[in-house]
């Protein structure tokens, strides 16, 4: 019998602890498993991740109890969050807690007990039949099938243009996995956002299906879990966690829309769940297949240099031809009608074309609100946030002023709070507006607006799509909410108010974001028999970003977007890992980043250091915040000498420091 426990917690402390076995525990402990410990005067949740028989430490407590009657985190996933740890900067408790369900985290549901399980009417979808596949699909398949043959790992870069069969490959792979007795695990980037996506696995495997949505209750989420785990079901759908899922024999991992920010985490641990799905597969023994009409940069260059097997999809299904774009130059709207316009006249009788039609149009502009900046004429003065840096956006329908960063709100006073004049105007449009404007020059027809403030009641998500669908609304105003995996035949014209939103984001992937998002919203267009039209307004026509997207050529995006990278030695040249100090004062967050940037330059490393600079919104949440970057090849390294540094960094009161590794924001 073993007599120590090594035991990892779920705090940032990164190293693994000894405790001793009580007789009475030696039938009951194992790797996998759960226990309470005591830790510094308290009782806590600890992870078995090894036994030994001796500890190299002297005196070691005793383990209290253990929780789990059988492993709940199997070698596979032990060996995942270890290698998460050692490369998102977490510790492995961290990274272990992340990779189990809320639900049982505090040691309250244990797993041997039986729960009563809820039917959730998965078999509630007609049941559909694999299609004869098209040439290149026969062939990209053929390519997957090969791997799960063999039962080796190899990641797919599946790459094709928005309705060309991706999903149908997918599910043809999964077939062949089930076949083998094996199972699969399918991310998307949202559930709540992709739920034509899902629906498609629903329909054609039913009940073998487990839904892991954010939404679900801690207990309905430790439900699918289980369902998982003890094999009743053999397919995960979900959102990045969905990872984690505690699969028995892992035939194949599918990352759908792999370009999307969605799969990086925000909060730590903070990984990025393509990079994890490659290591899992790797593990696993499996093949991953990352899909995307506009693959990230990143997967892309891999592609590019033989890391990943690229497989294209030129075609859609049926022929049908990609929607013609153009593009409308809004400065010579504001030359030729001498005022600031919202809609150019191409864009308006487009979309009149639709209506008459008796069509749908999808009109999109990536912001929420009525107007974006509200200022005294008089003065100038601009009405921003008390805790951030940013200005603060007017809502229309419950007339208040919101921060969309930390949701601050406040009345819109009447007359300026500097100079007292009442000379208060409203600038910069939002989707509500759009939405006014639109019912200003349509008014005959039903609109319907879906962004963050429509859909926060429960259903309310379901119910714009169900009656867009039904065909009760005509014209759909949103935000990015609309511009992903939705299909409806009877839209012809999609409308990109403003092109220029994301293409102005002070960070190095904006012209990517641009790209990609207009490539999407694009290809809701035309996706029935009658074609379909996309206009995009724009300040900036000649930007490649939108040009290549114009002519929905994602490769000439790259080549010109891969040169600015490489110029720059940004991602994909390099991995990124950003250093945030914040604090409440800023001379102390300045002075402190100073200090920490010196500590870090002073360790010899391959990396590049730059900074400290203060974040592009420096105030968030009322905390200032300083970023310091590193950039280097080797993120294992770059974590290492980090946790050494930050280990014996001494900063004052108050400070703040977080480790974000390969950030998707700036
Ligand atoms: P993507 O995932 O690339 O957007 P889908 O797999 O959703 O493309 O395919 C688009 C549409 O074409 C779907 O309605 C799908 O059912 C259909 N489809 C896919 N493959 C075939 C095929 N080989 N024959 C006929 N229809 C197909
Ligand atoms: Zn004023
Ligand atoms: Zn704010």
């Amino acid at each position: 019998m073993r007599k120590f426990a090594e035991v990892v917690v779920s705090l940032p402390m990164d190293r693994v602890f000894n405790y001793s076995i009580p007789e009475r525990l030696f039938n009951e402990i194992a790797v996998g498993k759960r226990v309470f410990v005591p830790f510094q005067n308290r009782t806590i949740v600890g992870y078995v991740v090894g036994l030994s028989d001796e500890s190299g430490v002297k005196d070691t407590k005793e383990i209290l109890s253990v929780i789990d009657a059988e492993p709940i985190i199997a070698n596979d996933i032990l060996k995942l969050t270890r290698w998460i740890a050692q490369n998102y900067f977490c510790s492995w408790g961290e990274a272990i807690s992340a990779a189990i369900p809320g639900g049982i985290k505090k040691g309250k549901v244990s797993i041997g007990e039986r729960v009563k399980d809820i039917h959730d009417g998965n078999g509630a979808f007609d049941k559909t039949e694999p299609h004869i596949l098209m040439a290149e699909q026969t062939k990209a398949l053929k390519s997957i099938t090969d791997s799960i043959e063999k039962k080796e790992h190899k990641t797919f870069l599946l790459h094709g243009i928005t309705a060309s069969g991706k999903t149908e490959i997918y599910l043809q792979s999964i077939e062949l996995v089930l076949k083998k007795g094996a199972q699969a695990i399918v991310l998307v980037p949202e559930i709540s956002l992709t739920p034509q996506t899902v629906e498609r696995f629903l329909s054609r495997f039913g009940d073998h299906v487990a839904v892991l949505h954010s939404r679900l209750t801690p207990a309905k989420r430790f439900l699918e879990w289980k369902k998982i785990r003890d094999g009743k079901a053999n397919i995960a759908v979900g959102a990045r966690s969905a990872v984690f899922s505690p699969m028995k024999n892992l035939g194949i991992i599918i990352l759908d829309e792999e370009h999307e920010t969605s799969y990086k985490q925000e909060d730590v641990p903070r990984y990025h769940a393509r990079d994890v799905a490659e290591e899992r597969a790797k593990i696993n023994n499996c093949p991953l297949i990352l899909g995307s009409a506009t693959p990230s940069l990143e997967s892309f260059y891999k592609a590019k240099n033989g890391e990943y097997k690229l497989i294209k999809l030129t075609k859609r299904i049926d022929e049908r031809l990609l929607p013609k774009v153009k593009i409308v130059d809004m400065r010579m709207e504001l030359a030729t009608r001498k005022r600031i316009t919202i809609f150019s006249k191409v864009f308006l009788d487009a979309l009149e074309k639709a209506v008459k039609a008796g069509k749908q149009a999808i009109i999109f502009l990536n912001r929420r609100g009525f107007s974006t900046f509200m200022n005294c004429k008089k003065c100038g003065f601009v009405f921003k946030c008390k805790r951030c840096d940013t200005s603060l956006v007017y809502h229309f329908e419950n007339k208040k002023l919101i921060c969309h960063y930390c949701n601050y709100t406040t009345q819109p006073p009447d007359i300026c709070p500097k100079c007292r004049s009442g000379y208060i105007r409203y600038f910069g449009l939002g989707t509500e507006k759009v939405e006014s404007e639109i019912s200003r020059n349509f008014s005959h027809v039903r609109i319907a607006r879906m962004d963050s403030d429509t859909t926060v009641k429960r259903g309310s998500h379901d119910k714009i799509l169900g009656d867009f669908k039904a065909g009760a609304t005509t014209l759909l105003v949103g935000t990015q909410m609309i511009a992903k995996g939705l299909d409806f035949p009877q839209v012809t014209m999609v409308g990109v108010v403003s092109a220029d939103v994301t293409l102005n984001i002070p960070d190095f992937r904006s012209s990517e974001r641009t790209f990609n998002l207009l490539t999407q919203v694009g290809g809701r267009a035309g996706r029935g028999e009658d074609g379909g039209e996309v206009i995009i307004q724009t300040y900036a026509p000649h930007h490649y970003a939108i040009l290549a997207a114009a002519k929905h050529d994602y490769e000439k995006f790259y080549d010109e977007e891969i040169v600015f990278r490489k110029e720059l030695e940004l991602p994909p040249f390099i991995n990124l890992v950003k250093v945030t100090v914040r604090a409440r004062n800023e001379d102390i967050t300045s002075k402190t980043a100073a200090e920490l940037a010196q500590a870090i330059k002073s360790v010899d490393v391959d990396a590049k250091i730059a900074g400290p600079a203060p974040a592009p919104m420096v105030r968030m949440r009322g905390y200032f915040r300083y970023n310091i970057m590193l950039k280097g090849r080797d993120r294992l390294a770059m974590c290492a000498l980090l946790k050494k540094v930050l280990g014996s960094f001494r900063k004052p009161h108050g400070v703040l420091i977080a480790v974000d590794v390969d950030p998707i924001s700036m």
